[in-house]
This record gives structure tokens, C-alpha cells and sequence, in this order.
């Protein structure tokens, strides 16, 4: 999709500091990190906007990116746990409008998590 900043990192006409890829997704380093490790994980193709539009047709992505996060997360050290936020819209504070999920760790999060 135009002017979409995740397509354009996953077209790699913006650089990023990849974590994980496969044909269908890709996870890279978040450009703000809230935590000492922050990945987004998306799929490359701009499937949904947010988690509002995932159908039947789609949901086997958002299935993909599930099963690919324990492998994200245990490259990234994240063995004593992380915490998986999807922001959904504008209470949640979503700022780009293609789907994704953050996997965050490396410390002990905060036990509030709202
Ligand atoms: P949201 O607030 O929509 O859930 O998350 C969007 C995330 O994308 C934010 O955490 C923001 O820091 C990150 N982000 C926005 N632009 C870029 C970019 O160009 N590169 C990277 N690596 N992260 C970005
Ligand atoms: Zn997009």
C-alpha cells in the first residue's frame, strides 16, 4: 500500500535491523524501543490495518506470525519471557495502520499493563 511506512521496510526501501524473515513475515527491531528488546513482527503484505479487519481469509498470516514469535523471541534471548501487545486504534495509541505485534522483553515488564 502507498505511503505505508511497514510495506516500505518490507519492500526494503526503508532499511531495518531484521530479526527474523520468511516469505511471509518480518520482524525487525522497533526504531523507539520501549524495552530493552523490542521487535514489531508483520506480515510483509498489507493484509489488514489493524486487528479489526482479520477474516477468515486472512487470519492464517496472523496464525503464522504466533507460531513464529517463540522462535523470534528465543533468538532474541528472551528466555525468562516477553510480553506480545498488538495496539489496536486510536485509544490504544496505534500509530501505523498495518498490522503488527510487538514482542517485548529483556527485563522484567511492569505488571500494569494499562
Ligand atoms: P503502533 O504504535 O502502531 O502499535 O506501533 C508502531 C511502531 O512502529 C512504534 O513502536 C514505532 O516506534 C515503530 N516505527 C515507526 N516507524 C518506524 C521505522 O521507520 N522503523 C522502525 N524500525 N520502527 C518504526
Ligand atoms: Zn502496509
Amino acid at each position: 500500500m502507498e505511503n505505508c511506512i511497514f510495506c516500505k521496510i518490507a519492500a526494503g526501501e526503508i532499511p531495518s535491523n531484521k530479526a527474523y524473515e520468511d516469505d511471509k513475515i518480518l520482524a525487525f527491531h522497533d526504531i523507539a524501543p520501549q524495552a530493552p528488546v523490542h521487535i514489531v513482527v508483520i506480515p510483509k503484505a498489507h493484509i489488514a490495518q489493524s486487528m479489526n479487519d482479520i477474516t477468515e481469509e486472512n487470519a492464517a498470516i496472523v496464525g503464522h506470525i504466533f507460531q513464529c514469535i517463540p522462535k523470534i523471541a528465543a533468538e532474541a534471548k528472551l528466555e525468562s519471557g516477553y510480553r506480545v501487545v498488538c495496539n489496536c486504534g486510536a485509544d490504544a495509541g496505534q500509530t501505523v495502520f498495518h498490522i503488527h505485534f510487538h514482542i517485548l522483553g529483556g527485563k522484567k515488564l511492569n505488571e500494569v499493563m494499562a
